[in-house]
């Protein structure tokens, strides 16, 4: 079986070059092309063709394939089915602010966590991605669209944290100087509350930012809606969350998609400021993008501003995020059963 080599770090590479008798300065070469998004080890020129021939035998370079493509009409947002060589497939989102380039990435191939208002969570489960698999989505969105991604969302498919190891090493790999060299702070990892990877998380001390997914003020409705609830209580993933902000200095994000009648009461929100007093963090409401067969509606618009300014009555900054490409759709998880503006959207079927 070959291995894969771009999710090898620099160092382990040179060890790996070390062991074929090659000196450390070519493993710094295929480095740079790994990373440097090449799909092939005949685009490695500075390679002998010999030393090709033996890491093409022993290695294999994951791709992102483009299975398909959506535009938005809206805001140029783009959305993209990937496929990888094993043929499962993950949906990624470019989407392009003032500062530059924003993509929202996939960590797996569904995911465990059975969330109810999830398309992901809905689809169940198929297996972890390798950090080279989250760096080709990258890739392949910089090459098609001839740009550079400055900022990344880990908030496709997959819960983040319970693929603990690949990504750590994603964050590694695309931080690095001889990589993508995109740094921690532009960097956003979205979970729905995996306790102790939190903890974990927090004694790192990344400067990444910390998005959680909230949804609800108490463990009754979070259990309906979140089953990981009934694992770690609200309570323990606050607390939580205070010691990541302790150990980071960072302010966390909270996530709370707005469903009509479910968790958008003003009563709600008074139990959600008053559980968030006092800590550092922001709130960002989100009306729930309509899964086909959940029963859920999105939140009015009236509903959603008593909300917020309750929350903001009691000093808690919150924001109402757009529905546009660039926010829900994009970034919820939710992306291969996804309502992404059918209608509106042109598809764009690549070879
Ligand atoms: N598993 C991680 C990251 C991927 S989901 C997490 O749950 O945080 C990214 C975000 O989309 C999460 O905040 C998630 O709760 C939200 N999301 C999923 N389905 C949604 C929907 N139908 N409407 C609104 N937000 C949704
Ligand atoms: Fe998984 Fe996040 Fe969807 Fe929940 S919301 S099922 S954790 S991807």
């Amino acid at each position: 079986m070959p291995e894969d080599i771009k999710s090898m770090y620099e160092e382990e590479l040179r060890e790996e070059f070390a062991a074929m008798g090659e000196p450390s300065y070519r493993a710094a070469q295929v480095y740079q092309w790994l990373q440097s998004g090449v799909q092939s080890f005949d685009e490695m020129t500075n390679i002998s063709k010999k030393l090709r021939q033996k890491l093409m035998d022993k290695y294999y370079i994951s791709s992102a394939a483009i299975e398909k493509k959506l535009i938005s009409d809206y805001d140029d947002t783009k959305k993209y089915l990937f496929s990888f060589r094993d043929g499962e497939a993950v949906e990624s989102v470019l989407m392009s602010y003032h500062h530059g380039y924003t993509s929202c990435i996939s960590t797996q191939v569904g995911c465990r966590m059975g969330c109810t208002f999830c398309a992901t969570g809905k689809s169940g489960f198929s297996r972890n991605l390798t950090a080279s698999e989250m760096i080709a989505q990258l890739q392949a969105e910089q090459k098609d669209n001839n740009i550079r991604i400055s900022n990344v969302v880990l908030m496709g498919m997959g819960e983040p944290l319970d693929n603990f190891d690949n990504v750590m090493r994603f964050l590694n790999l695309v931080g690095s100087e001889k990589g993508m060299n995109i740094g921690m702070r532009h960097i956003s990892l979205s979970t729905c509350g995996l306790v102790p990877k939190i903890y974990e998380l927090a004694d790192q001390k990344l400067q990444l930012t910390l998005s959680v997914s909230l949804h609800a003020p108490n463990d009754a409705i979070r259990s309906r809606t979140m089953p990981v609830n009934k694992r770690y209580h609200i309570e323990e993933l606050l607390k939580a969350c205070r010691y990541y902000i302790r150990q980071t200095n960072r302010r966390i994000s909270f996530e709370y998609a707005m469903i009509d009648g479910v968790n958008d009461s003003d009563d709600c929100a008074r139990e959600l400021a008053s559980r968030l007093r006092g800590m550092i963090c922001h709130v960002n409401l989100i009306p729930v993008n309509t899964v086909g067969g959940t029963g859920y509606q999105k939140s009015k618009r009236e509903r959603m501003q008593s909300f917020i300014s309750i929350l903001e009555k009691s000093g808690i900054t919150a924001t109402i995020r757009r529905t546009l490409g660039s926010d829900i759709n994009a970034s919820c998880g939710q992306l291969r059963r996804s309502v992404y503006r059918q209608n509106a959207a042109k598809e764009e079927q690549t070879e």
